[in-house]
């Protein structure tokens, strides 16, 4: 499986065949008629549409989109996928960044109108459907002053994010997203319908918990909340790039101290040409610091600023857009660096400390980027997330303090491979500096094959790949980072 291009691969409109799925129109008809929600067919005019996915390298043609309208739908679907041959691939918020949620020639199970949200403020837990974004989730729970903890922009969905981890502000103080799933209702490769927690399926339970989608689809989360804001302290400070070390080095400090469990995401890259940076900084390298304060209450955000206040004062910014805001704008602020249909490649490496080696090197690929709006972030892990056992959930590398993201974004195609390479290159060079391990959400694994992904599974492969065996022996559900059923 491949995160490069693959436009002109296949054909279709404009010279490129229709995907057939060698179905009669008649079976078709027959699974079309009886879906609450639709099923789109390359004919349909909404079809391309459908078939887009945030990454705008993605280019896959599926055979079949159905748009689930519920539970029914999502079993229908994988009875259909699975009876018929069909290759089957899984839609939660289609921002995954190897596009696995669509497939060539196959169904695409589409989560998107499964939307519904049930908050329940006296127990501290809400109900999500498969098709909710993060934004979904946090205007819910935030109408109660809650929230669940997710990741760090709002149009990501939920189930991709929550199945392989999920990371965001409050990951220190409140840990992953996999870590605060209560329970979950699973369709399974044979199309049952199954409740999955700590009481039911608890195998199943454990797997979903940073096992990916490849025991099922998950049709709803259910979320154990906390109470954040209404108003949080949303750090945002832009240093010069040749004052990373400090910078870094301050956050390292920080963490160690910092009563209050922030999470520091401290990101390599350059001004961009928008109004809200002065113009003297626009197209400088930045090392900046971003945060959000986990508090809850009235002066919640007073606090949180005095909290945050030391990641402020590292050394002369070149701006600082630090303010108090509401939670869920808090969790905006990195959206609009993401639009859909952007070209988009990403790779992520885990590393057990900072030392000045790789600082300076970290510093280096920052500034070899090709394109302005490349970064290379750094998110400061432990706190909560390093708390639970290794063996606890299948989310696995939970004590590594450091995780480095390398994101390649860029706008023309023909600009593709510098950038590719740029970040492949990057990759290799700090995989020296790492002892093992990926986070399976930003794909580090999908080119360099079996030996990452099982680095990303660390220990609890074997097991994973047990329950594979047990929940998905055909393996039907393989569009993720596929583990492989033991025997
Ligand atoms: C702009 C952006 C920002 C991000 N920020 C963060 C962040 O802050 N923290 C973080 O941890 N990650 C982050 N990620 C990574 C993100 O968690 C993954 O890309 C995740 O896969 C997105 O989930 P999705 O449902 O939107 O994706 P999709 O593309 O819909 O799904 C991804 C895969 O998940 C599986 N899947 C999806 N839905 C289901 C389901 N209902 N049942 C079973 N399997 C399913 C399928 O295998 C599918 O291929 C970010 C990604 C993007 C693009």
């Amino acid at each position: 499986m491949s995160e490069t291009p693959n436009r002109g691969h296949q054909a279709g409109p404009g010279g490129r065949t229709t995907p057939d799925n060698g179905l009669p129109r008649a079976v078709l008809d027959r699974f079309a008629s009886g879906l609450r929600g639709r099923l789109i067919r390359p004919e349909d005019p909404d079809y391309e549409t459908a078939r887009a996915v945030w990454n705008g390298m993605i280019d896959r043609r599926p055979a079949l989109v159905a748009r689930c309208r519920g539970e029914d739908d999502v079993v229908a679907s994988v009875n259909f996928a699975r009876d018929n041959s069909l290759p089957l691939a899984v839609r939660g918020g289609g921002h995954g960044v190897g596009g696995q949620a669509v497939c060539d020639g196959g169904l695409v199970v589409d989560l998107s109108e499964m939307t519904d949200l049930d908050v329940r403020p006296e127990g501290l837990t809400a109900r999500a459907q498969g098709g909710c974004t993060l934004g979904d989730l946090d205007r819910a729970t935030q109408r109660h002053g809650l929230a669940a903890p997710v990741g760090v922009v709002s149009a990501t969905g939920i189930a991709g994010l929550t199945l392989s981890g999920g990371m965001g502000w409050l990951r220190r103080k409140y840990g992953l997203s996999c870590d605060n799933l209560v329970s979950a209702s699973v369709v399974t490769a044979e199309g049952a319908l199954l409740t999955a927690s700590g009481s039911v399926n608890q195998d199943l339970f454990w797997a979903i918990r940073g096992g990916g989608g490849n025991f099922g689809v998950v049709t709803s989360f259910e979320y154990r909340l906390y109470p954040v804001g209404p108003r949080v302290f949303l750090c945002t400070v832009y240093y010069p790039l040749e004052r990373v070390e400090e910078v870094l080095r301050a956050c390292e400090r920080y963490v160690a101290e910092s009563p209050e469990e922030a999470a520091p995401l401290v990101v390599l890259g350059r001004i961009p040409q928008a109004e809200e940076f002065p113009a003297a900084a626009h197209g400088e390298p930045f090392a900046a610091v971003l945060a959000v304060s986990p508090g809850a209450g009235e002066t919640a955000a007073e606090e949180g600023e005095r909290a945050l206040r030391p990641l402020r004062k590292i050394a002369e910014p070149l701006c600082d857009l630090s303010e108090a805001v509401p939670y869920t704008e808090g969790q905006k602020f990195l959206d609009d660096d993401y639009p859909d249909g952007r070209l988009y490649y990403w790779k992520s490496v885990n590393a057990p400390e900072l030392s000045d080696k790789l600082i300076a090197r970290l510093t280096e690929h920052a500034a070899a980027a090709p394109s302005p709006d490349s970064t290379i972030d750094v998110w400061y892990q432990g706190g909560a997330m390093a708390r639970v056992d290794e063996q606890e959930t299948a989310f696995a590398n939970r004590g590594v303090p450091y995780l480095f993201g390398i994101e390649g974004n860029w706008d023309r195609e023909a600009d593709s491979e510098r950038n590719v390479a740029w970040v492949r290159d990057t990759f290799a060079d700090l995989r020296h500096f790492s002892t093992g391990g990926v986070y399976l959400n930003f794909p580090g694994f999908l080119e360099e094959g079996e030996q990452l992904l099982r680095e990303g599974y660390g220990s609890n492969y074997d097991r994973l790949s047990e329950i594979k065996a047990k929940y998905d022996p055909g393996n039907l559900l393989r569009f993720n980072a596929n583990i492989t059923p033991k025997g």
